[in-house]
């Protein structure tokens, strides 16, 4: 019998903590978790105020272009729809109550013990407790999981403390009808264009040339025009010097000069890892610049019984990536499941998508990208109107694209601006581990009449 009170003890209930504790205590671990934000933590920053309720939003916005759309197929409505703010932001806080109880029925079937209250280390297996109340309660582990995850960053600025972070997006009083977005990262540009679609009028604002910094240029330069056409009103190297409140609303000023008058302004100017209070410094546990926990490829920090993963790491800020990182701990910590080999974690491939409107979908390197790493490239290109909107009057067009070694003829990325993008890149990034050739995607048999099937169809490279 193990001299400590747990063999692990997890620090925070979010995407990689709950499937850590978990699986950990399905291979007969003895299992704490603390979660500071009590039964609504349960999930973390991806199930309260993430993914999910993003996703959810952008559901809701999408239902502003079929209503536009569908007279193109017949349909006339009985009158001009309208939306409500009150019944959207109810319906999604119902929903993540519930999944909130589904994490904590999770855990609790599994056999691990949630403490609801904020956790601090105080010595290499000593964490100390913090309930709402203020009663602390200490517990002893042989090893401890820091997964914390991250929190907005917003520079500081005169005026800075009128803005909101996304944190605040989901559950605003009034529903703005002037926004200003500030970014050009995946959270602004999927805010700009949900807000854009609920009926706000959007300005999004970043600061270089091109917003979404690291996709494929071509990937970025299109969707940066769709959301246009869309109604955001994109402005490029551009940033705010200072905010004020006025009768009218807040008042933005711009380094260029301009004014804009809006009702709300969301910064969403990247995150960063939420360590605070958490007793790092005192132990001594190595962090980066950022503050982030430095760990080695198994996820241990520089105090051996101390561990981290996800977003507190500041590596690839993705739920899947979370999820991925803890059962290749817990494989390791406490053995793979009976039969199977130990899951090794690989940063290579990780697809992903931005939920703007219209999605991105992407796997694999960009072409720019895979030039600067020394590939000869084609690159095969396709950009269509999407066969529902021949019908429906939108002016949305489709892009897909295909970077492939010219000397090996790997694939080595596959992206996608348009509906559905998630979803039909995910399929592709199987393909792509599995090493798969330009030649194995002209061998393959489309699906007939998809949008999808542009990408075994591409014949000719237009690079
Ligand atoms: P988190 O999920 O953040 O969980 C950390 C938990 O630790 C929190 O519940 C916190 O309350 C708790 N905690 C913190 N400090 C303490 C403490 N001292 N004691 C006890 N508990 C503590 N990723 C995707 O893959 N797809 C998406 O579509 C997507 N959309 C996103 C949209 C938004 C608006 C945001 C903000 C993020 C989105 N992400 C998305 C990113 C994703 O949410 C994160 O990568 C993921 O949640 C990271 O998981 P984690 O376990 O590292 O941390
Ligand atoms: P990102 O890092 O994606 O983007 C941050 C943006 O803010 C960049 O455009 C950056 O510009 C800009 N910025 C940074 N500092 C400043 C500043 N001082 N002034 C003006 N602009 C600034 O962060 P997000 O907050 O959008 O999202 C955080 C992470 O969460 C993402 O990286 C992603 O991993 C994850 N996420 C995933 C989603 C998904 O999977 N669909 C959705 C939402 C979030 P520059 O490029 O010039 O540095």
């Amino acid at each position: 019998m193990s001299a400590f009170d747990v063999d692990l003890l997890v620090i925070g209930g979010g995407s990689g903590g709950v499937r850590a504790a978990r699986m950990a205590a399905g291979r007969g671990a003895r299992v704490a978790l603390a979660e500071a934000r009590g039964l609504e933590g349960l999930g973390g920053t991806c199930v309260t105020l993430g993914c999910i309720p993003k996703k959810l939003y952008s559901y809701a916005a999408h239902y502003s272009e079929a209503f536009a759309e569908s007279a193109g197929y017949g349909w006339s409505l009985p009158e001009a729809p309208r939306f409500d703010w009150a019944t959207l932001k109810a319906r999604r806080a119902a929903e993540i109550s519930r999944l909130n109880s589904v994490y904590a029925n999770l855990l609790k079937n599994s056999g691990v013990t949630v403490l609801m209250g904020f956790a601090r280390l105080e010595g290499p297996h000593q964490v100390c407790v913090r309930a709402a109340d203020g009663s602390e309660q200490r517990i002893s582990a042989e090893r401890i999981l820091i997964a914390t995850g991250g929190t907005p960053f917003v520079p500081h600025f005169q005026g800075s403390d009128l803005v909101h972070t996304s944190d605040a997006m989901f559950d605003l009083p009034t529903f703005p009808q002037r926004l200003l977005v500030v970014g050009g990262g995946y959270i602004a540009c999927e805010f700009a264009s949900i807000f854009n679609g609920l009926g706000a009028q959007v300005t999004q604002l970043y600061r270089g040339e091109q917003v979404l910094r690291g996709f494929d240029d071509e990937v970025r330069h299109f969707v940066a025009a769709e959301m246009g056409k869309h109604g955001v009103d994109l402005r490029l190297n551009s940033d705010v010097v200072e905010i004020h409140r006025t009768a009218s609303g807040l008042q933005v000023r711009l380094a260029s000069g301009d004014t804009l008058t809006v009702d709300a302004v969301l910064y969403a100017t990247g995150r960063k890892p939420l360590v605070h209070g958490l007793g790092l410094e005192a132990l001594g546990v190595a962090q980066g610049a950022q503050g982030e926990v430095l760990v080695n490829e198994r996820y241990q920090t520089n105090v051996p019984s101390v561990y981290a993963l996800g977003d507190v790491t500041n590596r690839v800020q993705l739920t899947p990536v979370a999820l991925g990182e803890a059962m290749v701990l817990v494989d390791d910590l406490f053995g793979p499941p009976a039969g199977k080999a130990a899951r090794q974690m690989s940063y290579d491939l990780i697809p992903t998508a931005v939920f703007t409107h219209p999605n991105i979908g992407t796997v694999g390197l960009g072409e720019e990208q895979a030039k600067a790493r020394g590939h000869r490239v084609s690159v095969f290109r396709s950009e269509f109107k999407a066969l529902k909107h021949t019908l429906s009057g939108s002016t949305e067009r489709t892009l897909m694209k295909l970077v492939v070694d010219a000397d090996t003829d790997r694939v080595l990325g596959v992206h996608m601006v348009g509906a559905e993008a998630g979803e039909i890149v995910q399929g592709f990034a199987v393909a792509l581990k599995a090493g798969a050739t330009k030649a194995v995607f002209d061998s393959t048999i489309g699906i007939h009449p998809t949008a999808a099937e542009e990408f075994v169809t591409m014949r000719e490279a237009v690079r």
